[in-house]
């Protein structure tokens, strides 16, 4: 059987849930599919103050804007959901395959929006498989949607917001945080949470890596040790800590899955985390049908998601003729909020990996022979 829509949203993280209420309410139908059993994304697990913009949600906690926008998506009958659906390709004649219920489905939308977020990244060190390791993700995850904690003594590797909110969170838990390990020689996330997590005694360990961890059939211990301004290891600054738990904070990279299947051009964008769509100004990549908004775009923050889904959205309606005149002046609008997120030394990597996006680069484009 073959679903047809206006608009197809692969997503239900702030982005999709977006692009998916602003093409919806001015008359667009719209199918979204998320593979997980809830809509939300990231959100789902953010029990914390939001940081970010002070215009967008600052001060929310992320569990409250995922239900407002959940809310917003159910009461819409231009909306069809389907929950535990992942998408799994985009095929030549625009057809979106989808599994969904252990069936195989077929959708045909004149537009399609990705919203596919990000995935967390990995560290490379001995015995980093064992029961006990960790991505911050997972560990927020456990706690704060299922209640459970990790473990009793961990240690986090990573200093940037994640890493900081995160072992905040286990502290909150009544979790021995061990410490905190970071190779970088400051911290990266916002220095308010990092004064929290030392006045509560933790040690914050910078120009230092986790050199392997140790334990028969699960975690007993780190090793971990000092580095050197080219990011080597010092031998000789080896320290051994008892600890149960590893959690990885190091950094996301967007899932861009789809995006490389369907052949849209791919460039190399470090600031952003990685391999990237080439799209213009409006969020269009090299194939037309297809718009990228969010994470899967480049990681950033859940206030620039939301305003990335809106203006795929609005891109998405214009091109099909929906409301033209009005999607226009938001647009604009819509834009000027992004530029004024991203303005400032804070959004300096930002604006120089958008760049990289929009120009492309032969380090993305030739990284990917077709595969579709
Ligand atoms: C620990 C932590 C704390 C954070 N704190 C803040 C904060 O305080 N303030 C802030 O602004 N930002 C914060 N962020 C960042 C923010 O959560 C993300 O930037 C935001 O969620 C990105 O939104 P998104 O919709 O692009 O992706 P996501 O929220 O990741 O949503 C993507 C969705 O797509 C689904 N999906 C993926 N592939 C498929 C597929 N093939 N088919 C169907 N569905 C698919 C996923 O299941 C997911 O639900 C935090 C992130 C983390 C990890």
């Amino acid at each position: 059987m073959m679903i047809y829509a206006d608009v197809l949203v692969i997503g239900g993280g702030p982005a999709g849930l977006s692009s998916a209420i602003t093409t919806a309410e001015k008359g667009a139908e719209v199918v979204l599919v998320e593979r997980d059993d809830t809509l939300g994304g990231q959100l789902v697990k953010q029990t914390h103050m939001f940081f970010g913009s002070k215009n967008e949600f600052a001060g929310s906690r992320g569990i409250n804007i995922a239900e407002n926008l959940r809310k917003k998506v159910n009461e819409n009958d231009n909306i069809k959901v389907f929950l535990n659906s992942t998408a799994q390709g985009y095929y030549d004649d625009g057809i979106v395959g989808i599994s969904h219920h252990e069936r195989f489905k077929k959708i045909k939308a004149k537009k399609v929006i990705v919203a596919t977020g990000a995935s967390e990244k990995m560290l490379p060190f001995p015995n980093n498989d064992l029961p006990g390791v960790y991505g911050a993700g997972a560990v927020q995850t456990l706690m704060n949607v299922y209640g459970i904690v990790p473990g009793e003594n961990v240690l986090m590797i990573g200093a940037g917001n994640i890493g900081l909110i995160v072992s905040y969170q286990l502290l909150q838990a009544g979790v021995n945080l061990v410490g905190i390990v970071e190779a970088d020689s400051e911290i990266g996330g916002y220095l308010v949470h990092a004064s929290k997590i030392r006045r509560a005694g933790v040690p914050i360990y910078t120009e230092h890596t986790i050199q392997e961890a140790k334990g028969k059939s699960n975690v007993e211990k780190a090793v971990i040790c000092e580095l050197n301004d080219n990011w080597e290891e010092i031998p000789g600054t080896e320290k051994e800590l008892e600890v149960d738990t590893i959690c990885l904070a190091v950094g996301l990279k967007p899932i861009s899955d789809i995006l490389i299947q369907a052949d849209c051009e791919m460039a190399y964008a470090p600031q952003l985390g990685g391999d990237v769509a080439v799209r213009d100004e409006n969020l269009q990549t090299t194939i037309e049908e297809i718009y990228v908004a969010g994470d899967s775009a480049g990681i950033e923050e859940a206030t620039a998601a939301m305003l990335e889904g809106e203006l795929a959205g609005l891109s998405a309606l214009m091109d099909l003729g929906i409301s033209k005149k009005i999607s226009k002046k938001q647009r604009r609008k819509t834009k000027e909020n992004l530029a004024s997120l991203r303005r400032g030394p804070v959004g300096r990597k930002i604006r120089e990996g958008l760049k990289i996006t929009k120009e492309g680069n032969d380090a993305g484009k030739n990284r990917y022979t077709h595969i579709r």
